[in-house]
C-alpha cells in the first residue's frame, strides 16, 4: 500500500508502518509506525517473515480507520491508464466496489476522498490548462484527438480566426445525407 505522497506502507492490524532502514549486516528491514509519537516497530528478515513485533499492542494511539479507503483509492489509481482515462469516474469506482467484500466499512466521505484522488490522477494525463487562446490552439495541435473509432475529431483549428471545430468525416457525411437538419446553439 502507498501513502498519499507515494511512499510505501505496510499494514498490520489496521496500523500503518513506513520503512525505516535495512541492516547492512543481517539484511533485516525495520518499519516504524506512521504515528510520530508512537515507538512501535516491525522487523522483517530477508525472507520477509516478521521476526519481531516490538510491543505491537502498545501503540500510543487508535488504529487507523482510513486504511480501507486508502487501499481502494490505491487500487483505483493503479488501474487508471491511457486506455481508460476517458471512462466515467463513477463507473471506475463502482467496478472497484463490486470486487470488494460486502462487509466494507467505507462511508460517503470516503468516496469523496477516493473520487478526488481519482480526478487528481486523471489530470496527470492531461496537458496543463492553457492560459490564453494561442495555447489552446497549440495544445490541440499536439493532442491526438480521435473518436473511439480512431477517426480524427479535430476538423478545424484556425489560429487566424480562432475557430475550432470538432467533428469527424463520418458525422459530416451522415449530416449531408439527411434531408432535414434541426439545429440548436448558443449565440
Ligand atoms: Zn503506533
Amino acid at each position: 500500500m502507498f501513502s498519499q505522497n507515494g511512499k510505501q506502507l505496510t499494514v498490520l492490524n489496521n496500523f500503518k508502518f513506513k520503512f525505516k532502514y535495512e541492516s547492512k549486516i543481517s539484511g533485516y528491514k525495520t518499519w516504524e509506525c506512521t504515528n510520530k509519537s508512537c515507538k512501535v516497530k516491525l522487523v522483517f528478515n530477508k525472507e520477509k517473515t516478521l521476526i519481531q513485533e516490538k510491543s505491537v499492542l502498545d501503540h500510543t494511539h487508535e488504529a487507523d480507520s482510513t486504511i480501507e479507503r486508502q487501499a481502494v483509492s490505491n487500487s483505483i489509481k493503479r488501474k487508471i491508464s491511457e486506455s481508460n482515462i476517458n471512462e466515467m469516474p463513477s463507473k471506475i469506482i463502482r467496478k472497484e466496489l463490486r470486487s470488494l467484500e460486502n462487509d466494507t466499512q467505507l462511508l460517503t466521505n470516503d468516496f469523496l476522498y477516493i473520487r478526488r484522488n481519482l480526478y487528481n490522477k486523471k489530470t496527470k494525463y492531461h496537458p496543463p490548462l492553457p492560459k490564453n487562446i494561442n495555447e489552446v490552439h497549440e495544445v490541440l495541435i499536439n493532442m491526438n484527438i480521435t473518436t473511439n473509432k480512431n477517426e480524427n475529431l479535430l476538423l478545424i483549428n484556425d489560429k487566424e480566426t480562432n475557430i475550432i471545430i470538432f467533428t469527424c468525416l463520418t458525422n459530416l457525411k451522415y449530416l449531408c445525407s439527411m434531408e432535414k437538419v434541426f439545429m440548436d446553439g448558443t449565440f
